[in-house]
């Protein structure tokens, strides 16, 4: 489409990105088929070729409103338009830019700030998250309903992980959330890959992706926690690990994201390309292992919620239904898995009324399969779909790993 950019956008670091991914569209609408808010709210401006004229619209000088803002609150970063899109648009780094012009103008009312920044101080530090989800734990009934469903139903405490003993190494990137909210999923990737002969060199420096910070309104703060992973990894890279393993899908796909995040930053981007191939979804560590040796016994029928961060981002969809399929488990169908099931980060917590209809639309559909268990790759999703209270929602790698003799 023809743009013509105001001179404070070209003059913005990632001005000629934006016009570049503006051009790329031809307006077609296809991507309005597959996207979850256009789908719920019927309106062209919640749906990613309105967004994507509202940006242009904001980056040709046109005013910038909280209507503007909410329209671009309400897209859930799925990226399922991307998939979609026959132009090959890359609608969320020209979200990411847009986004950051409207914040910039527009000042959120007190109430959004607290949220945004309360969600900044508390989810990032794994420690502190922790200590509060235990403490949410010994007063949930005294919590309001909302926030109880935001705590895991069954804890299940972190099984012993094995100790270092093989020459393959790989790092893992122990996330912020999952440790506090699912224990044992990292317990048990270590568990399964030391199985396969893959030892976790451990890295205590390295801390939150940066993700969370850079979807709510402070994108320069997440970068400076992919500048500090970078830098907690670099020697153990530089000693030979082979990948950089997230076990939460919305992690991975923002890691794999620094490389494009930093490339304007000269002390940083090549060691951020190196990182951003390094990344590996653990899904893409096992495909290529011989499972065989894990001696999987899987006697459980289960459906697979792939998360868009896994399908639409790291174009990984199918991959682990691949794997869970090759070690014997049953997998019942899931109509329309392509949707969101609204987590979408703070997601749920931002835009609650929308985050609870995908939630259930979705679990309608993993349910109509029957299935004894749901499983799935991201903290978020995990612990928003199983916060519903119907089928129980957990790591594939923790049914892998109980399932090997
Ligand atoms: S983003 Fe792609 S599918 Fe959507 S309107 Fe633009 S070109 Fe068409
Ligand atoms: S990222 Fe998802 S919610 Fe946002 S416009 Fe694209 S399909 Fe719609």
């Amino acid at each position: 489409m023809q743009t013509n950019l105001s001179e404070q956008a070209k003059a913005l670091p990632r001005g000629a990105e934006a016009e570049s991914i503006l051009r790329s569209c031809v307006h077609c609408g296809f991507c309005n088929a597959t996207c979850p808010t256009y789908q719920l709210l019927g309106d062209e401006l919640d749906g990613p070729r309105g967004r994507i004229y509202l940006i242009k619209q904001v980056l040709e000088g046109s005013p910038v409103t909280a209507k503007t803002q909410l329209h671009l609150d309400r897209c859930l970063t799925c990226r399922n338009c991307e998939s979609t899109c026959p132009s090959g648009v890359d609608y969320h780094n020209l979200l990411d830019i847009g986004r950051a012009v409207v914040d910039a103008a527009v000042p959120r009312p007190l109430e959004q700030r607290l949220l945004r920044q309360g969600l900044r101080a508390v989810l990032p530090r794994p420690a502190l998250f922790k200590a509060l989800t235990r403490l949410g734990e010994a007063f949930r009934p005294l919590l309001p309903a909302s926030l109880g469903a935001k705590l895991p139903r069954q804890l299940r405490p972190a099984k012993p992980r094995p100790p270092l003993r093989h020459d393959r190494r790989v790092l893992l990137l122990e996330g912020c959330v999952q440790p506090g909210l699912s224990p044992n999923t990292n317990a048990a990737t270590a568990r399964v890959l030391d199985r396969l002969g893959i030892g976790i060199t451990p890295i205590r420096e390295a801390g939150c992706c940066g993700a969370l910070d850079y979807h709510l309104d402070a994108q320069q703060q997440g970068l400076a926690r992919a500048r500090q992973n970078i830098d907690a990894w670099w020697p153990a890279i530089e000693a030979g690990a082979e990948a950089i393993v997230q076990t939460a899908s919305g992690c991975g796909a923002f890691v794999k994201d620094y490389g494009h995040l930093l490339e304007q930053d000269p002390a940083y981007a090549a060691k951020a390309r190196r990182v951003s191939a390094l990344a590996k979804d653990l899904v893409e560590v096992l495909q290529a292992e011989p499972l065989e040796s894990l001696g999987v016994r899987a006697d459980q029928r289960l459906a697979f919620h792939c998360p868009c961060t896994l399908q639409h981002a790291q174009k990984l969809g199918g991959a682990v239904e691949g794997v869970l399929t090759r070690l014997g488990f049953q997998l019942s169908a899931v109509p329309d898995s392509h949707l969101c099931c609204g987590s979408a980060g703070t997601y749920s917590l931002t835009q609650p009324a929308l985050s609870r209809q995908l939630r259930d639309n979705k679990l309608d559909a993993l349910e109509s399969g029957q299935p004894q268990v749901i499983a799935t790759a991201n903290i978020g999703c995990q612990t928003h779909l199983d916060g519903a209270g119907r089928t129980p929602v957990r790591h594939w790698i923790e049914l892998v790993e109980e399932a090997m003799h």
